[in-house]
């Protein structure tokens, strides 16, 4: 079938078959994907609003029993430059991040091998009694290392950290959910268990974001698989809040010894239009200027994201691999503006928090 009555068919709201996404994602001109996108972000987001949220990614630990081929950011059991934060530092954390206007925690680790379960309890019990703050936290990787390490169900584990005041589930870890692809690059959790875990969260309630990494060598098939994946389980939950799509930063890798090269800004923006399209049924895509920059950040609100994501104020996993990037909620505020868009804060499971929103500049 030609691009042309493909483009058309996308208009007409009718969801392709993989194969023929996967034509449009390789012929269709960069153009069409944008004048599609952006219409399809305009029907599902008609308010014009951009949101972004003001939060911290704390990563309460830097030791992991995972291997991953493009993470400049763990180490092993037993280095000394290994680390686990103590309560009272991450409360420190907590009550700077309150300070600045923050309106969530976004809190990560490495694959400990031997925090119990309780430390993560009594943890998110702390923070949720002295702070009252979103919990977004423990990407699937780690909920199913916590299935292992316990030896408890998906559910068994999510219930109790639901219990103990977890909010949300963010996204990590989903790279390329695509075997052939991870066996390559990493030892955690395979496709199947990431998207078991996300969906047995879906049926608790809890709301999730998905991800995605370009440039770890995968092929366009591979991308569009892992769309297609992704798509199946929202068809089957609506769980997934927002797909966030962003670039293999490859500096003091393993794999950017043999992948040196980022994806270059358009073949970024490509593929984020063809999320948007391909992932109709997900309400929010954000835009990835922490690792593309602010620039393109711009760009993407107008193929088809409507989301600029988090200002960030701590960021330890992507910035040692070359994610250098930084703005303020300021910043975010004005480029929403100058794109002709109308920002507001968020909370880390998308829930708007400006009633009046865009008064403020
Ligand atoms: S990406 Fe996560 S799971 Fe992989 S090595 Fe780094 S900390 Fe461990």
């Amino acid at each position: 079938m030609s691009i042309i009555e493909l483009a058309k068919r996308i208009e007409q709201s009718e969801h392709l078959t993989p194969a023929e996404y996967l034509q449009f994602a390789q012929d269709a001109p960069l153009e069409t994907i944008q004048r599609l996108a952006d219409g399809l972000r305009r029907r599902l987001h008609p308010d014009n609003i951009v949101t972004y949220v003001v939060d911290r990614n704390i990563n309460y630990s830097n030791i992991c029993t995972a291997v991953c081929t493009f993470c400049a950011f763990y180490r092993k059991p037993g280095s000394p430059e290994g680390y686990v934060l103590s309560f009272e530092e991450i409360y420190h954390k907590v009550e700077e991040t309150i300070t600045l206007g923050g309106s969530g925690i976004l809190m990560q680790g490495g694959l400990h091998p031997d925090l119990p379960l309780e430390w993560y309890e009594e943890l998110l019990t702390q923070l949720k009694r002295r702070y009252g703050i979103h919990l977004h936290c423990f990407s699937p990787p780690e909920i199913y290392a916590f299935t292992q390490l316990f030896q408890m169900s998906t559910e068994k584990v999510l219930r109790r950290l639901q219990k103990a005041g977890l909010d949300s589930i963010p996204g990590g870890g989903g790279e390329i959910l695509v075997d052939e692809v991870r066996r390559k690059n990493t030892t955690k959790c395979n496709t199947d268990q990431w998207l078991e875990v996300m969906e047995t969260a879906h049926r608790l309630r809890l709301p999730t974001t998905a991800t995605m990494v370009f440039g770890l060598g995968e092929t366009m098939e591979h991308r569009v698989e892992h769309l297609e994946r992704l798509y199946q389980l929202q068809q089957k939950t609506g769980g997934f809040v927002a797909f966030i799509p962003w670039t293999l930063q490859p500096d003091n890798t393993k794999i950017g010894r043999k992948i040196p090269d980022r994806r270059s800004a358009e073949e970024y923006l490509r593929w984020l239009g063809m999320a948007r399209l391909y992932l109709e049924n997900i309400p929010n895509l954000q835009v990835s200027w922490l690792t593309q920059g602010i620039d393109v950040g711009r760009q993407g609100l107008h193929f088809g994201a409507n989301d600029l994501g988090s200002i960030m104020i701590e960021e330890n996993v992507i910035t040692p691999a070359g994610a250098h990037h930084r703005a303020t909620e300021e910043l975010l505020r004005t480029s929403s503006l100058a794109e002709g868009f109308t920002p507001c804060k968020r909370k880390a499971n998308y829930v708007r928090l400006e009633e009046r929103v865009g008064l403020r500049a």
